[in-house]
């Protein structure tokens, strides 16, 4: 069987970190009650635990450690009574992070550069009995090819050949760590060439390395088992690491929104891997904050937006649970799952199977937060997008190349080609300036840098929703002079720079009205150039203006676009999809408001918003509108390639299917 369609829709990813110093482990485990647990949440797939970062394992190992409180096969167990009902059952081996194994082994230990054991964020794994430990502390592991990779290899064997019956392998924590300086990868850089004792080569080493062990893993598994899954993870599927992106069947997107990263960090992931070819899937957590945690819920409507998010982006769902050690499943955990994946499992066909409906594609830089404020302007006016591989700019009616980046020379034949053929480009800051000047030629000379250390930006026209009057940017602009095109927006200086010598009051210096207006925004053609990098400036400072500024260059260029909702404010997402098989579009809105309360970030509150005006733009005759969930008709207004429509109330999530 194709592997890719093996892959889940409704997982629960289940952790099992079981300290060593507890007794009857898993006594409380029975097949029912487990089967029980599985049918509640609508799985189709749960992952399940053989290795866990305490060292221990749960089935009788030979090259392992058993853990002393367990007398019988969890994990077999687990994996029968999974199958037993039809539902997928990989197993999670932890690689990066094993506790006992890096107590009775030190030499197996990641090192960093100045000679010390490397751990999780540098935080002490170690110290006086009594004192509290923090949450996530761990040595790394060497998994560069050395003896403890070898013990992985053992371990994945010997897993490999017990379960006659195995989905998958899922292994955790695989690269935290950037480099290694333990006396074997020291020896390998050597024998390789390179200099152990730079960075660099270390970071290139590690590569290579990480890359061997997961072949090896790979091939080990594959003797015994052609088509099961296997993932390599390490705080989830990373976009900004495609060097491991080869060595895993599918991708499973880990995000905690209340605890780590946002609400937004799937859509940008996501997008990522919507072309890779391969299926990819959300991963969240039943927890209040994290991983790790006994006793956290989260709301289960928050889990059925969460869910409805990753659908609405193509991916599939799986929400982490962490089981009491004596092996019994949480029954109220898989009601709130089940009332998720119930919801998960209506909207799937009008979420999953279709080509992605969007004008947009973002260039990926390595400035991520260039590139997540971007992704959050777009995702708040409503704005899908894709993201640009292999140069595919002629896939999108624009294109956005964010701060930083430099194309080679076939990158930059694809974007004049892209151009001169009617292909509309966004810049901003420093994007395409290579030493000192715009690879590209659009009319716009680069000079410099920012002079100063804030500056103010003024539109030439006045509009509504911007104020008449200069605006702050604390990531002030670079400076260039424009040859052709025209200029939309200006920005001035600050008298000075705060210094020690020379300050203004309690903050930034005020602009100076007689100093040189600088130019801010240009159009020249298809192409518009932001000076400033208001994304950054977004992201970091959350100012609405500086999303406004960066829309009203945005819309200079990007005139009509395919679909515009209006009625959901900046917290409604909306996505689309062509399913060319069933003659129909399928448009999917959610809403909801995350809030800040401690040190989380929760939804709480699902209110519902009414009467939001969708407009499509599309060549196809549109026949029916309708909202399958309840199968209501939509009236709808179709006239010279444009359908318009009113959703008459949105309660966090809705389909809209447009047949044609
Ligand atoms: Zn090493």
């Amino acid at each position: 069987m194709d592997i890719n369609n093996r892959i889940p829709l409704m997982q629960t990813h289940l952790d099992f970190h079981t300290s060593p110093d507890v007794a009857g482990i898993g006594s409380k485990f029975s097949k029912e009650n487990f089967q029980k647990a599985l049918k509640l949440g609508n799985l189709d797939s749960i992952t399940v635990f053989a290795k866990c970062h305490h060292s221990m394992c749960y089935y009788p190992t030979e090259v392992g450690t058993m853990h002393p409180g367990l007398d019988f096969d969890l994990t077999g167990a687990m994996i029968d009574a999974a199958h037993e009902i039809g539902v997928r059952a990989p197993v999670y081996i932890t690689a990066g992070w094993s506790h006992y194994d890096s107590m009775m082994h030190p030499e197996w230990r990641s090192v960093s550069k100045d000679g010390s054991y490397t751990s999780n964020e540098c935080m002490p794994v170690e110290g006086d009995r009594d004192t509290f430990k923090p949450n996530y502390s761990w040595y790394m592991m060497c998994l560069n090819d050395g003896e403890y990779a070898q013990h992985i290899y053992e371990i994945t064997e010997e897993i490999c050949k017990r379960y006659k019956v195995l989905d998958g392998l899922f292994y955790d924590i695989c690269f935290m760590e950037e480099a290694c300086f333990c006396p074997t990868c020291k020896k390998g850089m050597k024998e390789m060439g390179l200099d152990p004792e730079s960075e660099a080569d270390a970071k290139k080493y590690l590569i290579i390395k990480r890359q061997s062990f997961m072949t090896k893993c790979t091939d080990i598994l594959r003797k015994y088992h052609p088509d099961a899954t296997i993932y390599f993870n390490s705080g989830g599927a990373d976009p900004y690491k495609p060097e491991y992106h080869d060595y895993s069947t599918h991708f499973e997107m880990e995000d905690l929104p209340t605890s780590e990263g946002d609400y937004n960090k799937i859509s940008l992931r996501a997008r990522y891997f919507t072309n890779s070819g391969k299926k990819y899937i959300g991963m969240t957590g039943k927890f209040h904050l994290a991983w790790g945690e006994f006793g956290g819920f989260k709301p289960k409507e928050a889990l059925k937006f969460e869910v409805a998010v990753m659908a609405m982006y193509g991916a599939g769902a799986s929400i982490g649970d962490h089981m009491h050690p004596d092996g019994e499943m949480e029954l109220e955990t898989y009601r709130n799952i089940g009332f998720a994946y119930d919801y998960l499992k209506k909207i799937a066909p009008y979420c999953y199977g279709g080509k992605t409906v969007c004008d947009i594609g973002l260039y990926l830089s390595d400035d991520r937060e260039a590139n997540s404020g971007i992704s959050n302007i777009l995702l708040e006016n409503q704005l899908d997008y894709g993201i640009i591989k292999d140069n595919n700019f002629s896939d999108y009616k624009l294109v956005i190349i964010p701060d930083g980046v430099v194309l080679d020379d076939a990158g930059l034949n694809a974007l004049n080609t892209y151009i001169a053929n009617g292909g509309k480009l966004v810049l901003m800051a420093d994007s395409l300036v290579e030493n000192g000047e715009f690879q590209l030629d659009f009319g716009v000379k680069y000079k410099a840098g920012a002079e100063y250390d804030c500056d103010y930006i003024t539109l030439r026209e006045k509009r509504d929703n911007i104020p008449d009057a200069p605006m702050l940017n604390l990531v002030p602009a670079h400076r260039t002079e424009v040859l052709a095109g025209e200029v939309y927006a200006d920005f001035i200086t600050p008298y000075f720079n705060r210094t020690f010598n020379r300050f203004f009051g309690h903050k930034n210096t005020p602009h100076n009205k007689d100093s040189e207006r600088m130019p801010a925004i240009v159009k020249n053609g298809n192409v518009v150039y932001m000076a400033h990098s208001l994304a950054k400036s977004y992201a970091r400072h959350g100012s609405v203006y500086h999303k406004r500024y960066f829309m009203y260059a945005l819309n200079l260029v990007l005139d009509t676009p395919t679909i515009e909702v209006s009625g959901i404010g900046a917290e409604g997402r909306c996505t689309a999809i062509n399913q060319t098989d069933n003659n129909r579009y399928c448009i999917n809105l959610e809403y909801a408001v995350p809030v800040k309360r401690g040190e989380a970030t929760i939804i709480e509150d699902i209110m519902p918003v009414y009467n939001i005006a969708v407009k499509m733009r599309t060549d196809k005759e549109i026949k029916r509108v309708y909202l399958p969930l309840t199968d209501e008709e939509l009236a709808f207004d179709s006239a010279d390639g444009e359908v318009t429509f009113t959703v008459p109330k949105l309660e966090c999530h809705t389909s809209i299917v447009l047949e044609y």
